[in-house]
């Protein structure tokens, strides 16, 4: 094949089948997609997303949220926000979708080996970040301590609920939830994410951190992690914009000199700091 003829491959969406939509918060569900036994698309790094079509809707970046281990299926954790969205949501079990992909860039999971690695999402932020968590507690040895701070909005938009309390559980693990309104029989903790900082047990100087969320959250997490000792070398972070093509071409996702799409979605906060701290790009 030729190197244009492969370009244009990563044009074609390929198929594949909802096999299961459960209902993780009121507006927010995970999609099981099954794949060809053989497709190249089942291997994919934590943090890499995929381009879903919706047949007569349209078109979207979504991250893949499974387990990279796991080569026979796929799966997305989907809020709907939007038409398509909400088309991607309400598909049922059976449908074809097509997928293109994997696209974009990865957590650092080999830089993170033989350090501590921080998790710190907000909100559906946690979706992209799953991939890294399974990949650390499957390979324990590999890994230092994993800490994981997690922030939504209300306890009923919490995401994997019952994972979060398995991973509590896992050796030198440690998972903090925190919410912006608590409610009645809420008894955690409530504020932003940042309010965990005092209750995590890091060891700034050994840990690597991920951090996907709102870029306001990134903003202010960058500097709760700076503040610990944390090194922006060391810290990486997940940017979201609007795109089309996921594949360096039409530019609809360009953000200053890159591309979220090809140069991220994961870049490193060195990367990232200069156009993350002008707040209107
Ligand atoms: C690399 C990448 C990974 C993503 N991963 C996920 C994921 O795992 N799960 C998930 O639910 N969503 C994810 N998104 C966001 C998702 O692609 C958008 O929510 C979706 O494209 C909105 O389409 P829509 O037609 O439903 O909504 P629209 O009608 O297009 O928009 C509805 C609302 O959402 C806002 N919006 C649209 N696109 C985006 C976007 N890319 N980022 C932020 N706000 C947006 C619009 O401004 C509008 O306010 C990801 C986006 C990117 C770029």
């Amino acid at each position: 094949m030729t190197a244009a003829a492969a370009k244009l491959d990563v044009m074609v969406p390929l198929p594949g089948v909802v096999e299961q939509v459960t209902k993780e918060t009121p507006d927010t569900f995970t999609l099981t997609v099954s794949r060809d036994e053989d497709s190249e698309q089942d291997v994919f790094q934590p943090g890499q997303f995929s381009m879903l079509w919706v047949f007569g809707v349209g078109e979207l970046p979504i991250s893949i949220s499974g387990d990279p281990a796991d080569r026979d299926k796929l799966v997305y954790t989907v809020r709907s926000v939007g038409k398509a969205t909400h088309a991607l949501v309400s598909q049922k079990p059976g449908t074809e979708i097509g997928i293109r992909g994997p696209f974009g860039t990865g957590w650092p999971m080999e830089a993170a080996r033989g350090r501590d690695v921080i998790i710190i999402a907000g909100g559906i932020g946690l979706a992209p970040l799953r991939p890294a968590i399974y990949e650390v507690l499957r390979n324990r040895d590999r890994y230092g301590r994993l800490v994981v701070l997690y922030g939504a909005r209300s306890p009923r938009e919490l995401l994997y609920r019952k994972e979060l309390a398995a991973w509590a559980q896992q050796p030198d693990t440690q998972v903090l939830v925190t919410v912006d309104y608590g409610g009645l029989g809420w008894h955690g903790h409530v504020g932003v994410v940042t309010t965990l900082f005092k209750y995590a047990r890091l060891q700034p100087s050994k840990s690597v951190a991920m951090i996907c969320g709102p870029e306001i959250m990134m903003r202010f997490v960058t500097r709760q992690l700076e503040e610990h000792g944390v090194t922006a070398a060391n810290t990486y972070l997940s940017m979201e914009r609007n795109m089309k093509c996921a594949a360096g071409f039409c530019g609809h996702c360009q953000y200053g000199p890159l591309f979220i799409c090809k140069d991220g979605p994961v870049f490193p906060y060195t990367t990232i700091r200069p156009l993350l701290e002008k707040y209107e790009l």
